[in-house]
C-alpha cells in the first residue's frame, strides 16, 4: 500500500513540472486574437505535424506564430512558458529582416567560434551548458532572443526578438507569464514572428509541446 503510494507521487511530479504556458500576449491581452498563422513543428522530419497535416517547413523543431504587423508595431509581448532561469540572451540585432542589411545575412560557416558574432548569428561563450558528451560545446543563436531553463531538465528558447526589449539577463530568476522581450523579425527571419522551442534533456534537443494523432507522447497543448 505504502509502495503503491510512492510511485503515485513520483509519476505525477513530472507532470506539474512541464507545464507550458502561453508563450504570447496580444495588445488587446488576448493570448491569440492577433495571430494570423501558427506553424507548428516537424521535428522527426517526416514532413507532417502533431495532427498529421503536411507542413511547409520540413524538420523546422519551433513553433512559429505569426501576428499581424499591425500588432507587433504596438507591441506583441513575449511571455516565459515556466518558471525558470534566463541564460542566454541577444538584445542587439537588427530587427527589420529580412532587409538588405548585414545582420539579416548567414554567418560564414568556417568562422562559427565561440563568442562569434556575424551575420545574423551570434555564439554563446565555450563550455556553458554542455552535455556529458559535449564538452567544450557552444551554441549559436539568430537575432534576438532569450533561452529560459526550467525544472525537470526542460529548457524554452524564443527567437527573432525586437530589438532592445529583452528584459532579462543570464542568471536573472524569472516568474511564469513574466514579459521577456517583444516579438520582432530579427536574425533569419522573413517577417515578424515569434519561433518558439521547447527542449528536453538538454539545450538544442527539441520536443513537440502539440498533442494530436501524429503527436509525441506527453504533449501538453491542444491545437
Ligand atoms: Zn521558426
Amino acid at each position: 500500500m505504502g509502495k503503491c503510494f510512492l510511485a503515485m507521487i513520483f509519476l505525477a511530479i513530472p507532470t506539474a513540472a512541464t507545464e507550458l504556458t502561453w508563450p504570447v500576449r496580444c495588445p488587446d491581452g488576448s493570448e491569440r486574437g492577433c495571430l494570423t498563422n501558427i506553424s507548428y513543428p516537424d521535428i522527426d522530419g517526416d514532413g507532417h505535424d502533431s495532427g498529421c497535416t503536411l507542413v511547409s517547413n520540413r524538420a523546422h523543431t519551433g513553433t512559429d506564430l505569426v501576428p499581424t504587423q499591425n500588432s507587433v508595431d504596438a507591441g506583441v509581448a513575449v511571455i516565459a512558458a515556466s518558471p525558470g532561469k534566463a541564460i542566454f540572451m541577444q538584445d542587439e540585432m537588427y530587427d527589420q529582416c529580412p532587409a538588405d542589411h548585414p545582420e539579416c545575412l548567414p554567418a560564414s560557416r568556417r568562422k562559427i567560434r565561440p563568442n562569434y558574432q556575424g551575420g545574423y548569428t551570434s555564439c554563446t561563450a565555450q563550455g556553458q551548458y554542455c552535455r556529458e558528451d559535449q564538452q567544450g560545446c557552444f551554441w549559436c543563436f539568430s537575432g534576438n532572443y532569450v533561452v529560459l531553463e526550467h525544472e525537470e531538465g526542460i529548457f524554452t528558447s524564443y527567437l527573432h526578438l525586437k530589438k532592445g526589449s529583452v528584459a532579462v539577463t543570464p542568471g536573472q530568476t524569472i516568474e511564469a507569464g513574466q514579459q521577456i522581450g517583444l516579438v520582432g523579425s530579427s536574425g533569419n527571419s522573413e517577417g515578424p514572428h515569434l519561433h518558439f522551442e521547447v527542449w528536453k534533456g538538454g539545450l538544442f534537443k527539441p520536443v513537440d509541446p502539440w498533442r494530436g494523432d501524429c503527436g509525441e507522447p506527453g504533449a501538453i497543448w491542444d491545437r
